[in-house]
């Protein structure tokens, strides 16, 4: 189906809805919230940031002005009831993973802006704490046990993927707080998806080594690349580690298709010289299942 034509009974479907406030919008997965995780994948629209205008550019502080990153993270997060510390990392496509104990230590240190701790997926159980993850086609993806209240925001590109970042995160839930994989929900966000992601030999051929049946991930293009699907590479990762099929859900949106609603580094690095970073969170619901931001629903 081509990406331009997406409904948002699509979007229903597979387990997402819009929500929008004063113009910022971000799309919810419905099941993970239901289970009582606050969630959100961010979209550009309803920020500050000239990139190229009126952009909610959420992160990357030496491309934008402090100003109006923290006035777009303030917008964004108005989207999520109760009062939240956002706690992320400087991404370094790797395997590293951040816990986070509580929302006093979400926040930054003192004196910087940005994230200082170098890794690609956060953990939590903490009240308050929302673990984000940052994007520009890569893959952002959220997991949350609802036995155990923990939960997860992961980065995974290419080389994430590649090297297995989603199951060190899982695996991260079950050690730190024994987390069954069996019961973890998870939410694979917009990214650069299998109608548009071109790579070329390094990338199919390390694929192919490494992953057996890794030939469905590609279709070829030209002489020596083909396009991945790099949803369905992270999907198979979960499947193979023990979580339900039906327990994981895929937003139906690719980054490089829609650049009227998300930022692309793909797309849009050449054109616009800089390209503003979308932001995925997770983080534990204060209220009862069923009230609360359930009323904040049905923006379409
Ligand atoms: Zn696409």
């Amino acid at each position: 189906m081509p990406m331009e034509t997406i409904t948002d009974l699509d979007l229903k479907r597979a387990g997402f809805y819009w929500r929008e406030i004063d113009g910022v919008r971000a799309l919810i997965c419905a099941p993970l919230e239901d289970d009582g995780f606050t969630n959100g994948f961010s979209t550009r629209l309803g920020g500050v940031s000239p990139m190229p205008q009126a952009a909610l550019n959420l992160a990357g502080f030496n491309e934008d002005a402090a100003e109006n990153i923290l006035e777009n993270r303030r917008r964004f997060l108005k989207l999520f009831s109760g009062e939240w510390s956002l706690g992320g990392c400087w991404q370094m496509h790797g395997t590293d993973i951040r816990v986070i104990r509580d929302a006093a230590e979400a926040k930054p240190a003192e004196n910087s802006l940005g994230d200082t701790i170098y890794c690609d997926a956060v953990v939590s159980d903490a009240k308050q704490v929302l673990a984000g993850v940052k994007t520009a086609d890569c893959v952002p993806i959220l997991i949350g046990d609802p036995e155990t209240n923990s939960f997860a925001a992961v980065h995974a590109g290419w080389r994430g993927t590649y090297a297995g970042i989603v199951l060190y995160a899982l695996e991260r839930l079950t050690n730190e707080y024994k987390a069954r994989t069996e019961t973890c929900r998870v939410a694979i966000g917009p990214a650069a998806a299998a109608c548009c992601y071109e790579v070329g030999s390094e990338v199919i051929d390390g694929f192919k080594e490494r992953f057996p049946g890794a030939d469905e991930l590609f279709t070829p293009t030209r002489e020596g690349h083909a396009r991945i699907d790099l949803f369905k590479a992270n999907r198979d990762q979960l499947l193979a580690a023990g979580v339900a099929d039906d327990r994981i859900h895929t937003a139906p949106l690719c980054t490089m298709s829609r650049t009227d609603l998300f930022f692309s580094y793909r797309r849009e690095k050449q054109l616009h010289g800089k390209v503003g970073r979308l932001m995925a969170v997770i983080g534990r619901r204060g209220e009862k299942r069923g009230t609360g931001e359930k009323g904040k629903r049905g923006k379409g």
